[in-house]
């Protein structure tokens, strides 16, 4: 029998699991420093929030997975203590060796699960994210090798994200540049999109722009949104959705 969960229990975001972080149930406290299913996902937003160049404070733990203040402080803590994460006296938090192997194991197996759903089950590449942030918990090490055998290693994900640590400074040393510093008159390929926000993926395929397209830049406008050209159409994108989207020169060899 379960026990009922905690009233203080944070609501479930797109961004996290069901289960409480602060107020673990006994059954999970019982297995010791087993990781629970809320511990590999602070430990993968750490790595992933580092790949979109931010300082990882508590206060960026609590953005990006939707939680208290109090949860997290109580989750690094817990960390801590289980000595896969550092944080210093500014309160920035690094991921030590075993923090970090467990953080990519994860993103490892959410990158082979979105390839999974549209390689192989033809799954649309706006919709895979979440489903792959259920899944990729319940893949075994099996599993995983079958997934790699089948898809082999090393390719982009649906969004055009590469596996493991890719930060923007990467990004731009593959010469690909963030789609809001396009100039007019440059023709480019979109390479990758951020891939955490759904209402911002289904946004940029009813525009269609996806990962593979290639696109005009007709104008930058003095509103600090730029004029496409998509497929034939025109269309507008505000800056806010445009430095999340990285492109490269249509004609360019060296990016991915
Ligand atoms: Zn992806």
């Amino acid at each position: 029998m379960q026990p009922a969960k905690p009233p203080t229990e944070p609501t479930p975001s797109r961004f996290s699991l069901p289960g409480s972080v602060a107020r673990p149930s006994p059954a999970l406290q019982s297995k010791g420093v087993k990781i629970t299913i809320s511990k590999e996902n602070y430990l993968k937003t750490i790595a992933e929030a580092e790949s979109e160049g931010e300082a990882v404070i508590a206060a960026t733990l609590a953005r990006w997975l939707n939680v208290t203040a109090p949860a997290v402080t109580m989750a690094i803590k817990r960390l801590k203590r289980d000595g896969f994460i550092h944080v210093d006296s500014d309160g920035h938090i690094t991921l030590t060796a075993p923090g970090r192997e467990i953080a990519n194991r994860l993103l490892n197996r959410h990158h082979l699960i979105e390839r999974m759903l549209t390689e192989i089950f033809g799954m649309e590449w706006f919709k895979v994210h979440e489903e792959a942030e259920q899944l990729e918990h319940a893949v075994s090490e099996d599993f995983e090798r079958k997934l790699i055998e089948k898809l082999g290693a090393g390719a982009s994900c649906p969004h055009g994200n590469l596996v493991g640590l890719d930060t923007p400074v990467d990004r731009r040393r593959r010469g690909l540049r963030p789609l809001d510093e396009g100039a007019a008159g440059e023709k480019l390929s979109v390479v990758s999109v951020f891939e955490r926000d759904r209402e911002m993926l289904e946004y940029l395929e009813n525009l269609g722009v996806r990962p593979g397209v290639t696109l005009d830049v007709i104008a930058r406008n003095y509103d600090e949104t730029l004029t496409l050209r998509v497929d034939g159409k025109s269309v507008q994108l505000g800056r806010p959705v445009a430095s999340r989207v990285w492109a490269a020169a249509a004609d360019s060899r060296t990016a991915q």
